[in-house]
């Protein structure tokens, strides 16, 4: 995989999230749960389940960012998701990051790029960083067997979810704000769920505007679209 792992390994700041993701793992495995697709009991994620969330990576084209998803927002894939995502289900995650590693490949595959390449997560914000008590985009990344740079911040917003395709665009507007100059650094992009393209377009704004490119985009899953992609932007 063409992509360099810039941040020291050993610092203290990772040190602390790689134990709290260990932390968060283990209470997963330690507490008894049911399926976070089906609701079966006593399982992480049920076999059959399982299944379900072999990738299936195909290109997820939006008006103003292409990317590569590893699995359609629906069913199976989307129960699992908001558990990971809205219920605390960490324990998800080790069965969907093989769909966001395949949606990597293909991204990197389509960027062309063969190396020099870095992983750049879209960022939660502060407050739902603090009401979830992860970060679930970079968990998954980390889960896929790589480890994104921080390179942006999010600025306070409401939840995309429940707002329309033009108040997303508003709301998404302006939504992250790059931490550092980022001048002649190449990224990937990685995002959970991609659905209108909003947030990933600003994600993609931001990291421009501090003078760094990005050359592909990755996501777990892509909500599939009800109209033609030419017709988003009306
Ligand atoms: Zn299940």
């Amino acid at each position: 995989m063409p992509i360099v792992h810039r941040p020291d390994p050993c610092s203290s700041r990772t040190v602390v999230q790689l134990v709290r993701d260990a932390l968060l793992d283990a209470v997963g495995l330690l507490v008894p749960v049911s399926c976070a697709g089906c609701g079966a009991p006593d399982r992480a994620v049920c076999a059959a389940c399982r299944a379900a969330l072999a990738p299936v990576p195909v290109r997820a084209p939006r008006p103003e960012v292409e990317s590569w998803a590893g699995l359609a927002y629906a069913g199976v894939a989307a129960r699992a998701i908001r558990s990971f995502k809205d219920e605390g289900r960490t324990d998800a995650a080790p069965a969907l990051a093989p769909a966001l590693r395949a949606a990597l490949a293909s991204a990197c595959a389509s960027s062309g790029r063969t190396a020099g390449l870095e992983l750049a997560a879209v960022p939660s914000t502060a407050t739902a960083r603090r009401q979830r008590g992860y970060e679930p985009v970079a968990l998954l990344v980390r889960h896929a067997g790589f480890r994104p740079t921080r390179v942006l911040r999010a600025r306070e917003r409401a939840d995309q979810a429940g707002l329309d395709r033009s108040a997303r665009r508003v709301n998404a507007d302006g939504a992250f704000a790059p931490v550092r100059r980022l001048d002649g650094r190449r990224f990937v992009l990685v995002d959970d769920v991609v659905t209108t393209g909003s947030t990933l377009a600003a994600a993609v704004r931001a990291i421009r505007s501090a003078g760094g490119s990005v050359d592909a985009v990755a996501v777990l899953a892509h909500t599939p679209l009800r109209i033609p992609v030419d017709h988003l932007n009306d």
